[in-house]
């Protein structure tokens, strides 16, 4: 093992709920639910109790045998898990270098979401909570929220800025569909920024009988560390799938795009003790690490598009997926250990890769991931050696995309 995480014990052991010492790299945060310097837990006093509570709970479900089988269960045969690893052999053989995809477009609903989505209404119910609330911003973790509470019979209210419900009318259409209550707001920016606030604002009110299903690695202590470890799925299954594909080796590099950054959380944590090299991938418009600065924001320390006087910049990118304009603090600390890197793609080269993977593989994926995909194709061949492997989480399908790029491409 190479680079700062050469000298942490273990990452798979720091995960499974060891208390103390030292906290190692993608294990757990410290007890302040820091990532060196990132993360915390900077809330007002009524969220306190309500972010301690819940992570008492998850804390305790997690170390619990019984809950990760009822999870599993429901992952197998609900959310489809566990999803391929596939061979694109058409597009290794243009590229120069082997390419492998984490098929998370193919899981019920269509993306990565699920996983996250299942594990904390499941958490809700243990908590004997019957109400999820939710933010959303194009409308994708809503939906998944949506489903989730309707497949456990619970109540279910999205908080989506007033310019996003008129934007993604379909999807208002679909969570209303799956029985959920969407709620615009009129606050601020009228965005996903402003729909977090009052999604947390909501949660307070009613922490008795609600739980608020944050949708990425974002938020206060212990939304971070918990969403990592719900997606850590995505990251473990590859890491075997890639095993018996490369006769026991791993892929040289690891690559996923970045908009909260649960996809790539949980493909990194599969993949952190070995050798792999790790890039994560934002919208060009929206990149938070890559063009942003430190500073708290939504109840946590990290990276944050931030004009001068401290104002939330909006991110724009082809993406609404990735229009979050932060990025969950442990990749803020990754980076800052030099065990992960950032890099951005836009929006003409993820066209190009949207429409690249369609015809050579017959996988038409979502934006998202194509940002990922597009800034392999830049490299390979260059910083990316040829004959070099890569693999590459497909975080979700591009079904809800077609019609945009539709309209871009004529
Ligand atoms: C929501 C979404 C993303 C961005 O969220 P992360 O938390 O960064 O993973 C990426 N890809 C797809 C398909 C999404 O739906």
């Amino acid at each position: 093992m190479s680079g700062p995480a050469g000298e942490e014990p273990s990452a798979a052991a720091g995960a499974a709920g060891a208390t103390g010492g030292e906290p190692s790299v993608m294990g757990e945060p410290s007890a302040a639910g820091r990532f060196g310097d990132f993360g915390g837990r900077f809330v007002p006093e009524s969220l306190v109790l309500a972010c301690e509570e819940l992570e008492e709970a998850f804390r305790s479900a997690w170390a619990d045998p019984e809950f990760h089988r009822e999870l599993d269960d429901i992952l197998r045969d609900y959310a489809g898990r566990p999803t391929p690893v596939t061979e694109c052999p058409r597009l290794s053989e243009r590229l120069g270098i082997r390419i492998l995809l984490k098929r998370e477009d193919l899981t019920h609903t269509g993306s990565h979401k699920i996983n996250n989505v299942m594990g904390q209404a499941l958490l809700a119910r243990r908590m004997g909570k019957g109400r999820l609330i939710a933010e959303t911003g194009a409308g994708q973790h809503g939906v998944a929220t949506a489903t989730a509470a309707a497949y456990f019979g619970m109540e279910c209210v999205v908080y989506m800025g007033a310019v996003d419900t008129e934007r993604q009318e379909l999807n208002v259409f679909r969570m209303e569909l799956l029985g959920a209550e969407v709620i615009p707001v009129h606050s601020g920016s009228r965005t996903l920024k402003d729909a977090v606030n009052e999604a947390l604002r909501a949660w307070v009110a009613r922490v008795g009988d609600s739980h608020y299903c944050l949708g990425s690695v974002m938020g206060p202590h212990p939304y971070p560390w918990m969403v990592r470890e719900l997606q850590r799925v995505v990251g473990t299954e590859a890491r075997a799938q890639c095993r018996a594909i490369l006769g026991g080796a791993d892929p040289d590099w690891v690559v996923a795009c970045v908009g909260g950054g649960s996809n790539a959380a949980g493909t990194f944590s599969g993949f952190v003790d070995t050798d792999a090299i790790l890039v994560g991938v934002e919208a060009a418009g929206g990149a938070a690490m890559s063009h942003g600065v430190p500073g708290v924001v939504h109840g946590m320390m990290s990276y944050l598009l931030q004009d001068e006087v401290g104002q939330i910049n909006e991110a724009h990118s082809i993406s609404a997926g990735l229009d979050y304009p932060g990025l969950g603090p442990e990749h803020a600390h990754l980076s800052a250990i030099g065990r992960a890197r950032y890099a951005t793609a836009d929006d003409e080269e993820v066209l190009r890769a949207f429409k690249l993977l369609s015809e050579t593989e017959g996988i038409i994926p979502a934006l998202e991931p194509a940002h990922a995909l597009a800034w392999v194709v830049r490299h390979a061949g260059n910083e990316i050696p040829l004959g070099s492997t890569v693999m590459i989480t497909m975080s979700g399908r591009g079904d809800k995309d077609v019609a945009q790029v539709r309209e871009l491409l004529t």
